[in-house]
C-alpha cells in the first residue's frame, strides 16, 4: 500500500451540504424555501425557522438547488482520484427521506450521480496511464438491512450468511461477496442498476425496507505497475445511508431499529474528536465501512436537505449532526 504520503490527519470528514429544489407537490401546497443561501460560496447556510432568529452552519461545500450533478462532482474529483494513489476513500450521502441521496449518489439515467462519475474518472485516467500502470476495476454493491449483509449482484438470491472478515494484512472484506470486473464504462451502468434493481426484491414493503438499509457500492481498484511489477489495492466505498427520518420519536425508533445508523453516528463522532478509540465493531455497517473511514483513509459526507419550511426541524438535526462531523 502506497499509504506513506500521510497528509491527512485521523477522523478529517469532509461535509458538503447539498438542498434539493422545492417539489411540485410542496409548491402546490404553499411551502416556501427556509433556507438562506447568501454565503453559500462560502460554505455557509442559514435556515429561516419562522421567527426565531436564523441559523447558520458552515460546511466545506453548499450545493443550491440549482447547482447540478458535474457541479458537485467536480468537488468530490479530487478525493476520488486519490484511490489511485493509494487512499481508501468512503463518500456517503446522509439526510431525512425524499431529500435527494439517491438522486446525489446513484442519480437518474440522465442526470448520473456520484458512483457512475467515479467510476467514469477512473476508466477514463486508467486509460490514460496504460503505458505505465495497468488497473483492473471491480465492484461489489451490498446492503446491510437488519445487521445481515446482502449481495445485491449475487445471481440467486442466497441463503449462506455473508459475514466480514479480517485478512492477514489487515484490511477487511466479505468472502464470497460478488466482485463484478468491469472492463469500460459501458458495463457499469447496467451493473449498478442491477444492484440498485435487486434492492427492494424479496422486501414485502419497499418504503419500509428502504427507510431502514444501507446500501453500499464497493468499488476495488488493483494496479499493476509495468515499470516495477509493484501492486496495490484499493477499496473505494461509495455508500448510500439509510432514508431516516431522524427527530424526536422518530430518531429513537430509527435508533432500536437501525444499530446500524446509530453506530456510524458514535464512529464519526470518535473520528472527529480523534478518539484512541473507534467502536467500528459495533455495526455491521461501521466495520463495513473501518478500512475507508479511519486512519488515513478519505471520507466524504454528503449531508441532504429539503428546502421546505415544513422540514425546519428535521433540517436543524441533520445540521447540527453533520456540523459535529468536522
Ligand atoms: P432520498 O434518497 O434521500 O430519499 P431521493 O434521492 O429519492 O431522496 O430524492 C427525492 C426526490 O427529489 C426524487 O424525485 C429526486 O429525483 C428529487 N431530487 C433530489 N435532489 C434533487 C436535485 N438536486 N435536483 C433535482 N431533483 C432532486
Amino acid at each position: 500500500k502506497l499509504h506513506n504520503i500521510v497528509e491527512e490527519t485521523k477522523g478529517n470528514i469532509r461535509v458538503f451540504c447539498r438542498c434539493r429544489p422545492l417539489s411540485k407537490d410542496e409548491t402546490s401546497s404553499g411551502y416556501k424555501c427556509a433556507v438562506d443561501f447568501d454565503g453559500a460560496k462560502d460554505g455557509d447556510i442559514a435556515i429561516v425557522n419562522g421567527g426565531a432568529a436564523k441559523k447558520t452552519f458552515k460546511f466545506d461545500r453548499v450545493y443550491m438547488p440549482t447547482d447540478n450533478q458535474a457541479d458537485v462532482y467536480a468537488d468530490a474529483s479530487p478525493l476520488v482520484t486519490s484511490v489511485l494513489d493509494g487512499y481508501n476513500v468512503c463518500i456517503f450521502a446522509y439526510g431525512q427521506t425524499g431529500t435527494g441521496k439517491t438522486f446525489t449518489m446513484e442519480g437518474t439515467e440522465r442526470n448520473r450521480g456520484v458512483n457512475y462519475r467515479t467510476l467514469e474518472e477512473l476508466f477514463k485516467i486508467a486509460e490514460e496511464r496504460k503505458e505505465t500502470v495497468t488497473y483492473s476495476i471491480s465492484v461489489s454493491v451490498l446492503e446491510v438491512y437488519n445487521e445481515q449483509i446482502r449481495d445485491l449482484l449475487a445471481s440467486s438470491p442466497s441463503s449462506k450468511k455473508l459475514e466480514i472478515k479480517q485478512a492477514s494484512e489487515g484490511s477487511h472484506h466479505v468472502p464470497g461477496i460478488v466482485e463484478a470486473k468491469v472492463e469500460n464504462i459501458k458495463e457499469v451502468w447496467d451493473v449498478l442498476q442491477a444492484g440498485s434493481n435487486a434492492r427492494a426484491v424479496g422486501s414485502n414493503n419497499v418504503n419500509e425496507h428502504s427507510s431502514r438499509s444501507h446500501c453500499m457500492l464497493c468499488i476495488m481498484v488493483r494496479a499493476e505497475n509495468l515499470m516495477n511489477g509493484e501492486c496495490t489495492r484499493n477499496l473505494a466505498g461509495s455508500e448510500r445511508l439509510a432514508k431516516t427520518d431522524v427527530q424526536g420519536e422518530r430518531l429513537k425508533e430509527a435508533q432500536n431499529i437501525n444499530r446500524s445508523l446509530s453506530a456510524l453516528g458514535d464512529v464519526i463522532s470518535a473520528l472527529a474528536t480523534k478518539n484512541s478509540h473507534i467502536p467500528y465493531r459495533n455495526s455491521k455497517l461501521t466495520h463495513l465501512l473501518q478500512d475507508s473511514l479511519g486512519g488515513d483513509s478519505k471520507a466524504l459526507m454528503f449531508v441532504q436537505i429539503s428546502p421546505s419550511n415544513n422540514d425546519v426541524s428535521e433540517t436543524l438535526s441533520s445540521l447540527n449532526f453533520a456540523s459535529r462531523v468536522r
